[in-house]
């Protein structure tokens, strides 16, 4: 990308946007933030501390079509008024990550896909860190959709290594960024409404993560996913394939040579020659859909040559993340699990795949298209009865009313948990994997699971 631009002007005052801000401020550009809304005071507070001039509330729209450059925040559409005007000027609309990445010449592991992508950039923190005790040259860091934003990590300039958390809105405004290695964990259809309802626009966005890469950089992606398969069919790229499969070998080979798969219950990874082992049992993260977050991010790790002992404590001592899959408690020898980030039908086919037991099942909310249907043998097999939490049920109801004797509708987290406890039988889980967003009856996804999990808590 053209480095010599000496304006930039900034669209939306969230993580992103403060952080490309301070960054660009300390690079020599002229700064000017502008946000439609109104701006956290976090933030607000942030940009009078380091003197940059912004606005809120408005768009002075003459004045943003004068920079030579804008970022904008990976919340604002491409239909937004404003973007289609900037970009029949011609002016380069970009997105944090890619001005960040102007500015560090550190190895950067970007991670992408519809889900997986917090649990297995955390996983590879974990490990990262751990490394970092072996090798003081070391030093990591994890941003992106999480946590700090990459453009702040790099203002600090602190980390040699980073792994990034990518959704594909930030992957659509990139131009020149390239990770050496890049992990997509899945497609499966989400946020179709940014993409003109097209799925194969969604899966061109996700697979912009390799466009710019090099024959000396990595893709690692999961074998027996059909829309990267079908993708990588027919699109040439330049990295290093690099799969990982729940089955054996052979379903590596028809891909490469390198991969990850199982054997008798344990996963390999082979990587040059070199091959990691680890049995199943030994992994804290439990379900089907984490041994896959696991190959993926091991992979990585080998590639960055940590060390396979290091590997192995930190796969054995990493128990997950807040609001996936997360065990709250267990009350009368029922486990209450809390799956509140499972927004979409795919995370939550995982979830009650990885449930051993009979299962009260808490499902609902703002839903994104769901097809319902496909959790059905799961539901028919596991599930004793359904609690729906949120505002239209319909479409919940009409699927299981004809597998499922016991739904009960109810409109709020400790309802469904009064409910469940009522229902659940010895031996049973009780478990929220909503399937759909949470903005009817909660603040957002982690308002929702801190509010089961209080209501577990006063049970
Ligand atoms: P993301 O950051 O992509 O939303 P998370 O790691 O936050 O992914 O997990 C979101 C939801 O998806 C959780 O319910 C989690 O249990 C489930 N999940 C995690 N990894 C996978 C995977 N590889 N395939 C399907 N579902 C997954």
């Amino acid at each position: 990308m053209n480095t010599k631009f000496k304006n930039i002007s900034i669209l939306g005052a969230g993580e992103s946007g403060v952080g490309t801000a301070i960054l660009a401020k300390q690079k020599g550009y002229n700064v000017f933030v502008s946000d439609l809304g109104k701006i956290n005071k976090k933030y607000k507070n942030v940009l009078l501390q380091n003197n940059i001039e912004f606005e809120e509330g408005k768009h002075s729209v003459s004045q943003i079509l004068q920079t030579d450059l804008v970022m904008k925040s990976p919340g604002i559409p491409d239909t937004a008024p404003l973007i289609i005007q900037l970009k029949e000027k011609g002016i380069p609309v970009i997105s944090e990550i890619e001005f960040a990445s102007i500015f560090t010449k550190a190895t950067v592991v970007g991670i992408t896909g519809s889900n997986g992508k917090t649990t297995t950039t955390l996983l590879l923190g974990h490990i990262l860190k751990n490394a970092e005790k072996d090798n003081p040259n070391l030093k990591t860091d994890i941003a992106g959709n999480i946590g700090d934003s990459f453009a702040l990590q790099v203002s600090k300039n602190i980390a040699n290594t980073y792994v990034l958390e990518l959704s594909s809105f930030q992957l659509d405004g990139i131009i020149d960024f390239a990770p050496h290695i890049a992990i997509l964990t899945n497609i499966s259809a989400d946020h179709l409404d940014r993409y003109d309802y097209n799925y194969d626009n969604y899966i061109e966005s996700k697979f912009r993560i390799t466009k710019n890469q090099t024959k000396a950089d990595y893709l690692i992606f999961d074998a027996s996913d059909t829309a990267s398969l079908n993708w990588l069919k027919n699109n040439k790229i330049k990295a290093k394939l690099l799969p990982f499969s729940l089955k054996n070998k052979k379903e590596i080979q028809k891909i490469a040579t390198d991969g990850a798969y199982i054997k008798d219950n344990k996963i390999i990874v082979e990587i040059d020659k070199n091959e990691f082992t680890m049995s199943i049992a030994d992994l804290a993260l439990t379900g089907k859909h984490n041994v896959k977050n696991t190959m993926a991010a091991t992979m990585a790790a080998k590639l960055l040559k940590v060390r396979k002992e290091t590997i192995r404590k930190s796969l054995s001592e990493f128990e997950g993340v807040a609001h996936r899959l997360e065990k709250v408690l267990k009350i009368n020898n029922v486990q209450y699990i809390n799956d509140s980030k499972a927004t979409n039908i795919n995370s939550t086919y995982y979830a009650l795949d990885s449930v051993k037991t009979p299962t009260v099942w808490i499902v609902g909310g703002v839903d994104k298209g769901n097809d319902y249907d496909q959790l059905l043998p799961l539901v028919n097999e596991k599930v004793t009865a359904i609690i729906c939490l949120g505002e239209d049920n319909t479409k919940i109801i009409e699927t299981f009313k004809n597998v499922i004797p016991l739904i009960v509708e109810t409109k709020g987290a400790n309802e469904a948990v009064k409910v469940a406890y009522k229902i659940a039988k010895k031996g049973d889980t009780v478990l929220l994997s909503p399937a759909c967003a949470s903005f009817d009856l909660f603040k957002n996804y982690e308002d929702r699971g801190n509010q089961f999990k209080e209501a577990v808590r006063n049970l």
